[in-house]
């Protein structure tokens, strides 16, 4: 937040800053997606809808489950939000109580701690380095739990390492979760569809199937048809969970809007070659940061399986130029290179920055230029 409030105050002086912060994908929403909005519009679709989202949006969720991750549900175990992000919010509401735990793996995304202590829950931050690929062992991940434990939030790809978890580490962590019957997993595929790697991609709950009535898949079109602003997030799970989502939702912001429900149907059900050029030009942006931010002295960048963030660890650039942390390198980041970038220990991760490549490639080698000039 620091960071944005100055980013935004010197372009307000004129600075030329390139802001490297974003969370969102840079492309336009593909025309037919747009398209079936207007039609509701002019169709009336433009009343209350059930709650958990119309029938035929579900039915959308349900077909993508069966027909992408090989998940099987049935209607009353999906509920579509304002945003996974409201997904994740409902999910941590509806089921921790004060005094619970619940487990995150750092580098994390920034909202799941905040959602846990507004449950007035505790977040058991699990930590994952550069040297771990940014995925958490099985070991650690036992070691943090304990009989409080109620959540597990998992993300792959992550937010904002772009780790991607293939279905034997999935299995790995799955053999831990078996043993404690008492924790429900959150299993956040939200950018799922912007992957590259080598193993086809798996989610959670398909790779283990034995905790399929304990996990929820959590899921949205922000990220993969570049729909951010329309706000649609989707979940599916245990049915009492699912139930109490629902009431939550029911009694806070209901229904998430009528036509980006209309919107999102076009998106699930229709043509995904928009999804695979979205995801290779994110392909081609990362496969040039990583080796152009790996080469800065001061900075090592691994490449990721999916996402469009690239997440260096900067700890010898921190050293060598005398900086108390991350945070102070970012500020120095933008003051001298007038590039904007967000410090690791927002996620729980210090001495790393994060750098969203959301952005055209003439912009990043730009911005490249000047963190080699800034920090070479
Ligand atoms: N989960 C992760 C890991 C994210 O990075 C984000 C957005 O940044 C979300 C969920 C929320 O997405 P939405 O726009 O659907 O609320």
């Amino acid at each position: 937040m620091a960071t944005n409030a100055l980013a935004r105050e010197l372009r307000s002086q004129g600075r030329p800053i390139i802001d490297l912060s974003a969370g969102e994908p840079d492309f336009d929403t593909p025309a037919h997606i747009s398209a079936a909005a207007i039609a509701a519009i002019h169709n009336g679709l433009t009343r209350y809808t059930a709650l958990e989202g119309s029938a035929e949006l579900k039915a959308a969720i349900i077909g993508k489950f069966r027909r992408e991750n090989g998940l099987e549900y049935a209607p009353d175990q999906v509920i579509a939000s304002s945003g996974a992000k409201q997904s994740c919010f409902n999910l941590a509401l509806a089921v921790l109580n004060p005094g619970d735990e619940a487990i995150i793996p750092a580098p994390y995304w920034v909202s799941y701690p905040d959602m846990v202590r507004l449950a007035d829950a505790q977040p058991v931050i699990v930590a994952a380095t550069i040297e771990d690929g940014f995925r958490i062992t099985p070991r650690a991940l036992q070691a943090a739990v304990t009989e409080r434990t109620r959540l597990l939030f998992l993300n792959s790809p992550g937010n904002p390492t772009g780790a991607t978890y293939s279905r034997a580490q999935w299995q790995a962590l799955g053999a831990v979760l078996e043993q404690y019957p008492h924790i429900i997993i959150g299993a956040d595929d939200i950018y799922e569809h912007i992957y590259w790697g080598r193993e086809p991609y798996v989610s959670f709950a398909a790779a283990c199937p034995s905790l399929m009535d304990r996990t929820v898949t959590i899921n949205g079109v922000s990220k993969c048809y570049a729909m951010t602003g329309w706000r649609i997030g989707y979940a599916a799970g245990p049915r009492p969970v699912v139930a109490a989502m629902k009431k939550l939702q029911g009694q806070s912001t209901s229904n998430p809007c009528s036509i980006s429900q209309a919107a999102s149907i076009a998106a699930l059900d229709g043509d995904q070659d928009c999804v695979r050029r979205m995801a290779q030009a994110f392909r081609e942006r990362h496969d040039y940061i990583v080796a152009a931010l790996d080469a800065i002295p001061g900075l090592r960048c691994i490449p990721a399986d999916g996402a469009f963030y690239a997440f260096p660890d900067a700890s010898e650039a921190i050293r060598r130029r005398g900086l108390a942390d991350d945070t102070a390198l970012c500020e120095l980041l933008l003051r001298e290179a007038e590039v904007a970038v967000v410090p690791g220990s927002a996620f729980g991760a210090q001495g790393y920055f994060r750098l969203s490549y959301a952005c055209g490639i003439d912009t990043l080698r730009e911005a490249v230029a000047r963190l080699h000039r800034v920090l070479a």
